[in-house]
């Protein structure tokens, strides 16, 4: 399908940040935003800086699972230096900026599913994964991924049918990815900058829109897969489930895989 590249020169002269994508790197085409991001994040990039592509050819979820990246959507990832307070929550200042960006750009509500999936109608619109470089047991720079399905209609690819949506499913014309691009670098600025000092905010905001508190869920985890009630999400972002005997687990986002099972 023919369709014309994101205007980078658009987002430049429309950007009233003081650091969110004050450095933009546009690859027309790449392995995996995230690879490129981690790799200058090791070599001392700025905080903000973001490196957005029009398609992947490896593009990565969570557990190294393949994120499908055909051109027309958005893919792209930031590198920041966040300290420890603001780490645990920097997934939840990211969900709020794209639901809040969507919301802004095309009138779409969203849902947020735990812990980095954002839903239009149960449906995956957007995927998201933060990987951090740690060294000397401390993390020295985070890169925060975003696949955001937007002009190219992902229930056409078998395996995403029953999962994935796009923007343009729901608003029947084309969306302006760099109005989104703008309004989500707005968003995310303000979230960022509040999480150190006004992180319960943050945390608060991002209960809200969740639809996992209270649903039944299945938890894989390795070879493990049991059921529960999710009963609590905590102010980490860490979930507490109460198992059928009974029993209660704890899980975070890092390694597991969650299901609604409804
Ligand atoms: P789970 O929902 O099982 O916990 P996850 O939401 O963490 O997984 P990720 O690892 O972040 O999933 O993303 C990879 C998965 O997303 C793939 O296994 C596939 O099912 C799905 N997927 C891949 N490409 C797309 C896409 N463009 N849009 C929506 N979903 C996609």
């Amino acid at each position: 399908m023919s369709m014309s590249c994101i205007s980078i020169n658009d987002i430049r002269n429309n950007l009233h940040t003081c650091f969110m994508g004050r450095e933009i790197i546009y690859l027309p085409e790449t392995a995996s935003t995230q690879t490129v991001a981690m790799d200058m994040a090791r070599k001392g990039a700025e905080a903000g800086t973001v490196i957005i592509t029009e398609r992947q050819t490896e593009g990565h979820g969570r557990l190294k699972r393949l994120w499908l990246s055909p051109q027309g959507n958005i893919y792209m990832s930031f590198i920041l230096h966040p300290n420890q307070n603001e780490l645990s929550r920097l997934i939840m200042a990211a969900s709020l900026a794209v639901s809040f960006a969507i919301e802004d750009t095309t009138g779409i509500m969203t849902e947020l599913k735990w812990p980095n999936d954002i839903l239009i109608k149960g449906k995956k619109v957007c995927g998201m994964l933060i990987e951090n470089d740690i060294r000397d047991g401390q993390v020295n720079s985070s890169a925060v991924g975003l696949g955001i399905n937007v002009n190219t209609d992902m229930q056409t690819y078998p395996e995403l049918r029953d999962i994935a949506t796009s923007l343009i499913n729901h608003t029947g014309k084309p969306v302006s990815r760099e109005k989104l691009i703008l309004s989500f670098l707005h968003e995310f600025e303000r979230l960022y900058l509040y999480l150190n000092e006004h992180g319960e905010c943050v945390f608060e905001m991002w209960k809200k829109r969740l639809i996992t508190l209270g649903k039944e869920v299945d938890v894989t985890s390795g070879r493990d897969i049991y059921r529960g009630i999710v009963e609590t999400i905590n102010p980490d972002g860490s979930l507490r489930i109460r198992l059928a005997d009974g029993n209660l687990v704890y899980i975070m986002a890092g390694d597991v895989s969650l299901r609604h099972a409804d």
